[in-house]
């Protein structure tokens, strides 16, 4: 037997027993008569003691191990003398009685501990080191926890597994796909699944009323931190339902989830659920982040009756109330307009009012603006003496999304988002379509496939920007945790939405062929969610990045440094492929 107990096992009401433990060394103190060693693994540190009068063969041995050595180590548990609290095993040690070095180990080019000093790049290349630390083991468990619960609530409510295939033809996702040659087909592709959208509906027409997938998608995009070019989602469809059906259930499963994996309960009050166009207007935003208020408010009316151009001129002017911020000094205003005027957020400035607590009015639009006409701005907004106001304007759309980055970063520099509070919304009638200015054509928000509500059917072809769909997304904390929609289910309605979007009937046939072909054989109604499950498990984590979520992730380059792919492969497996070398 390798080992009697794992290194995060042992307590104090263990002493006394003879135990044999396995692991990595973590680290050893050779301090003259005694040497302590740090055992890790996945479970947790203890420590072993080579005392004074130990054996001149066990000294030795325990002095020559280096870190992260492989060793079996087999003794005595007994008391510490100086107690560790901060570590479960603290209370305890082991007095060794027998060393054995099960594999060596080079020096490690970062240290493996709980804040490593190994920078970005080379804990990529050595994942599997920087997987031993405890705070990747800890996301490991979050990763593994949370699969489990949900694939265990699922199958409860008599939803079954099936896997659907990953050589398939391109999916209408909205993202670019990743292709891989046929060898048997020369000169054809497969696309890896950006979801497997068509299939779950397949299977709807199969009469699978109820399916799952823990799958994992590929979409090839440029990516950020939120980003992996695979991903992987709890993907669910189901038929005979409805949009209250679909949220029903899946408010269920988030909250078995949030009770199992964190312990974390909600009330017994539904999740919120707000339309898209009310996020929008309130939070500029169509995943609004509900730990806190500070909302925006429109002044465009109110705001342009005086004469500054720069308001005039403007489409749309909105206002964020930074509550209690009327302390503020120049400096922190200065950096806070530097961060909206950042190129990714593109604002071209920040009008300020403050109402101070004496009640005086100032504003860096006081030329413009009377005391009265600021005040009146701020009895709209709601805001009182002693907080301040930041008023943005230009064009809606531009305007709308910088105030809602200023209200994300203010809630971030008032410390409103709390990683350990959890806000739950619906975000639910989306547009079914979005117009694009350059190809001067709709795009489907969600996917083709999306219904539109029943009741703005008849503006299909008057105004279909105004259509609004049963789609509907789940956001937690400004997070887009999942999304989803009632499907059509009707030939017809989705001959006239592929029209819509602009493909020809016989375009339209040649890629979407088979569903349209399997809808004509009795499809029921249908309709389903995605859980972006890396993005769920970082939020569960309270960590921005879903790369410290995945076991073996790509850089922002879309590069596994550590397998160093992709990369280029030989002339002959390019000839077989039928594709052709750009190499010298
Ligand atoms: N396939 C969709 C997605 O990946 C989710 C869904 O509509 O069920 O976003």
């Amino acid at each position: 037997m390798y080992r009697t107990h794992n290194c995060g096992q042992l307590r104090a009401a263990d002493i006394g027993q003879k135990i044999t433990l396995a692991g990595w060394v973590q680290k050893s103190r050779n301090l003259g008569a005694m040497t302590f060693i740090d055992v890790r693994d996945r479970y947790g540190i203890t420590q072993l003691v080579v005392g004074e009068g130990a054996e001149a063969s066990l000294k030795e041995a325990a002095d020559g191990l280096g870190r992260e050595f492989v060793i079996q180590a087999t003794g005595t548990v007994v008391e510490r003398a100086a107690k560790n609290p901060k570590m479960a095993t603290g209370d305890v040690e082991i007095a060794l009685t027998e060393l054995k070095v099960l594999s060596r180990a080079d020096t490690p080019p970062f240290t493996i501990e709980e804040n490593s000093d190994g920078g970005d790049d080379l804990r990529m290349k050595y994942r599997y080191l920087d997987l031993r630390r405890p705070p990747l083991q800890r996301n490991m468990m979050i990763r593994h926890r949370m699969a489990q619960s949900a694939r265990g609530f699922l199958d409860r409510e008599g939803f079954l597994e099936i896997e659907t295939p990953f050589l398939i033809k391109s999916t209408p996702e909205g993202a670019r796909d990743f292709v891989v040659p046929s060898r048997m087909n020369a000169g054809e592709f497969y696309a890896l699944p950006q979801s497997p959208q068509t299939f779950k509906q397949l299977l709807m027409v199969s009469g699978y009323d109820r399916y799952f997938q823990i799958v994992r998608c590929f979409r090839d995009e440029d990516l950020r931190a939120d980003r992996q070019p695979e991903f992987t989602q709890i993907d669910c469809e189901m038929s005979f339902v409805e949009q209250d059906d679909v949220l029903e259930t899946f408010e269920r499963m988030a909250r078995f989830m949030f009770s199992e994996t964190l312990g974390v309960e909600f009330g017994a009050e539904p999740f919120r659920r707000m339309p898209w166009s009310e996020a929008m207007a309130r939070y500029g935003n169509d995943k609004p982040d509900l730990r806190f208020g500070m909302e925006i408010h429109e002044l465009t009316d109110r705001a342009k009756s005086r004469d500054f151009a720069v308001f005039n001129d403007a489409e749309y002017i909105g206002a964020v109330c930074a509550t209690g911020c009327a302390d503020w000094t120049r400096k922190q205003i200065d950096e806070l307009t530097e961060y909206v005027k950042r190129p990714q957020i593109g604002a071209k400035g920040l009008v300020w009012v403050r109402l101070d607590e004496n009640g005086d009015v100032k504003s860096s639009v006081d030329k413009f603006y009377s005391a009265e006409d600021l005040q009146s701005w701020a009895s709209a907004i709601g805001a009182r003496q002693g907080d301040m106001i930041f008023v943005v304007s230009g064009g809606r759309k531009q305007s709308l999304r910088v105030l809602s980055e200023l209200r994300l970063e203010l809630g971030e520099r008032l410390g409103l988002r709390d990683k350990t509070k959890f806000a739950p919304l619906w975000v639910v009638d989306f547009p079914l379509l979005e117009w694009d200015d350059e190809t001067a054509r709709f795009y489907a928000m969600h996917h083709p496939f999306t219904s539109p509500k029943p009741e703005d059917v008849a503006l299909l072809d008057s105004d279909p920007g105004a259509v609004r769909a049963n789609a509907y997304d789940f956001v937690v904390n400004g997070v887009e945790v999942g999304g989803g929609s009632i499907r059509i289910f009707e030939q017809e309605l989705q001959a006239r939405m592929f029209a819509l979007l602009g493909f020809t009937p016989e375009a339209a046939q040649e890629q979407f062929g088979f569903l349209m072909n399997a809808f004509k054989f009795g499809a029921p109604p249908h309709g389903g969610i995605a859980f972006g499950f890396d993005r769920f498990c970082s939020l569960f984590g309270g960590s921005d990045s879903i790369r410290d979520y995945i076991a073996f992730p790509k850089n922002n380059s879309g590069r596994d440094v550590m397998i160093d792919a992709p990369a280029a492969v030989a002339k002959a497996q390019l000839d077989e492929l039928c594709l052709v070398s750009t190499a010298e």
